[in-house]
């Protein structure tokens, strides 16, 4: 807006932002976050089947922060390709590890809007692949919709590049983002998640379910996988199987949970 007169009311850069843009700066370059897992259940055979990485925070100043706080600074502070390089990493060489125990499972890890635009995905993608061992074909990147949306041209370009190359490409939050659903069908992706908004009232509201059952629909006969976001319980649980959901994530199976735990899980079903 050009030049105005400071009004400590009007900055949203308050104290606790900025100290905590500066820690995690910090926290990126030592290697102090975390990532938990969460798992992913195929909806049929009640097996893990995947697992959705999730970074994880504690500063030292204010405690436990949640990505929804810190991954938005990251992105507007400049750290989110490291962050997201960082996730990719541990995520990649967790996994890898579970495979060469013999659970080969995949994994999920969420992108920002700016590492699409950033030019060095496919490079750090490509990176980490070879590092980590991990087969392409485990690794799904999960873009929101309304990242997607922004710049949909030059995403589909980019996304197409990491499909060609293996990787799986997944639409995160589907439903919040108001894309053309025919718009759909030129996404070079593989799976869609519908956003937990739709989920949870599935039970006793009519209109989500009618809106799930069309997006399954259509998901499949576009040859799209259909994640359930958000399965809280049992009986939902049995709605979304029912609807055709054919991967569920949510707390009722799962919170997110550390490495150790997801291979703990996987020993004891063998
Ligand atoms: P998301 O990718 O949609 O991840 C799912 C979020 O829903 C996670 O929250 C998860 O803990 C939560 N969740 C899972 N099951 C349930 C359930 O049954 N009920 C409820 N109420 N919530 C459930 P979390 O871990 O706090 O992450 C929030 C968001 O932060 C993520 O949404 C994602 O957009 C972002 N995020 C997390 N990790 C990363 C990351 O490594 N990189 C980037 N760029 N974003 C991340
Ligand atoms: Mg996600
Ligand atoms: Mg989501």
């Amino acid at each position: 807006t050009g030049a105005t007169i400071y009004s400590p009311e009007r900055d949203i850069n308050d104290r606790r932002r900025l100290e905590l843009v500066v820690e995690l700066g910090q926290a990126i370059a030592e290697g102090r976050l975390t990532v938990d897992y969460q798992p992913q259940i195929d909806s049929h055979r009640r097996t893990l089947t995947s697992v959705e990485a999730l970074v994880r925070w504690t500063s030292r100043r204010y405690g436990v922060v949640g990505p929804d706080e810190f991954v938005p600074l990251a992105e507007c502070s400049g750290l989110i390709g490291q962050l997201t390089e960082f996730v990719l990493m541990r995520a990649a060489s967790d996994v890898a590890a579970l495979h060469r125990a013999g659970y080969e499972i995949g994994v999920a890890v969420n992108l920002s809007t700016r590492n699409l635009l950033d030019g060095e995905l496919g490079a750090t993608v490509e990176n980490v692949l070879q590092t980590s061992g991990l087969p392409a074909s485990a690794l799904t990147l999960e873009i929101t919709e309304g990242t997607l949306m922004r710049e949909p041209e030059r995403n589909a370009v980019i996304l197409a590049t990491l499909r060609d190359r293996g990787v799986r490409v997944s639409i995160d939050d589907f439903g919040t983002g108001y894309s053309s659903l025919a718009y759909l069908k030129h996404l070079p992706a593989q799976e869609l998640k519908i956003d937990r908004a739709f989920i949870k009232g599935l039970e006793h509201d009519s209109g989500d379910r009618a809106i799930v059952a069309a997006v399954v629909g259509l998901a499949h006969d576009l040859g799209l996988e259909v994640v359930a976001e958000g399965v809280e319980s049992a009986s939902l649980l049995e709605v979304v199987t029912e609807l055709g959901c054919d991967l569920v994530q949510g707390y009722h199976l799962g919170r997110p949970m550390p490495i150790e735990t997801i291979r703990s899980l996987l020993a004891a079903r063998a």
